[in-house]
């Protein structure tokens, strides 16, 4: 069965776009409603150890699906697209959502509204 993996990713946590926001109880929030299949935090997706995070991650599965809430999504794909290629994931299935600025409850309810429009 395919998978829903979750990621958050924060700019190193120190970006003023990640404070109004509690990063753990978003991730929180969507275990509970058990829209995913599991959640992780990442400091910074587009470094290069964030390549090997997704590579290593996503490798051999090319059915799951990965929903992403970091910063714009077209940027998203632009620099996670070498990582996915190596993996052999499929980008299609990559779902990205700009979650800058976000309170925790505007957070989780942008990352709902995006997972459940994919269902
Ligand atoms: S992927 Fe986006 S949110 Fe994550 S560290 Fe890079 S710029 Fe920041």
């Amino acid at each position: 069965m395919s998978k829903k993996g979750f990621l958050l990713c924060v700019c190193q946590g120190t970006c003023p776009s990640f404070q109004e926001m509690n990063i753990f109880e978003v991730g929180n929030a969507l275990r509970r409603e058990e829209l995913i299949d599991y959640v992780a935090v990442h400091p910074q997706l587009c470094a290069s150890d964030g390549d090997i995070f997704l590579e290593t991650l996503l490798e051999g599965d090319s059915t799951a699906e990965l929903y992403v809430a970091a910063c714009d999504p077209l940027m998203q794909a632009k620099m996670f697209r070498d990582a996915m290629e190596k993996a052999g994931f499929n980008k299609d299935n990559l779902y990205g959502v700009d979650i800058r600025n976000m309170t925790t409850e505007q957070a989780v309810a942008a990352i709902t509204e995006l997972i459940s429009s994919e269902k």
